[in-house]
């Protein structure tokens, strides 16, 4: 004869949303356009700010802020000097004139990119991409690895 057994209630599933902070919430349907950034009319050390709510990339050698956490494509991208990362946008970043140039991937207009306060070459601007598999890069930005460090929310 079978028993039927009565589970106990299992504990409550943890509410793992909680644990993230109001950054992390994912991005659910078109957002209205944030001001991601505030301007400055006054010559300050940087001329642009990113949101203080967001985790952020800034310049190793004089922290001006580069870049949103949630700008970022890609980590997987290889610079001259190491590991480098794909972002949508960048801000203090002053660009070079564009040129040819054969990468791993392929050939790609590419224009060299330096941070603005300090001038430090960061890595570079995908101007053009000549092979259809690599068009999504086209007007994104690269930044190498050791020239950023992690600003603002990070563990
Ligand atoms: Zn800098």
């Amino acid at each position: 004869m079978c028993v039927a057994r009565v589970l106990t209630a299992l504990p409550p599933l943890q509410a793992l949303g909680s644990l993230c902070s109001p950054w992390a919430a994912p991005r659910v349907g078109p957002l209205p356009p944030a001001p991601a950034m505030v301007r400055i009319s006054k010559p300050k050390t940087f001329q642009a700010y990113l949101d203080d709510c967001h985790r952020r990339y800034s310049c190793a050698h004089c922290r001006a802020h580069l870049a949103n956490h949630d700008d970022l494509i890609s980590k997987s991208f290889q610079g001259s000097q190491g590991r480098a990362y794909l972002f949508n946008s960048v801000v203090n970043v002053g660009c070079g004139p564009a040129e040819e140039r054969v990468l791993l991937t392929g050939l790609h207009a590419v224009a060299d990119i330096h941070c603005e306060n300090c001038k430090t070459t960061l890595g570079w601007k995908y101007e053009q991409a000549f092979e259809s598999s690599q068009k999504y890069k086209e007007g994104k930005y690269i930044i190498e690895l050791n020239h950023m460090i992690k600003d603002n929310g990070w563990d």
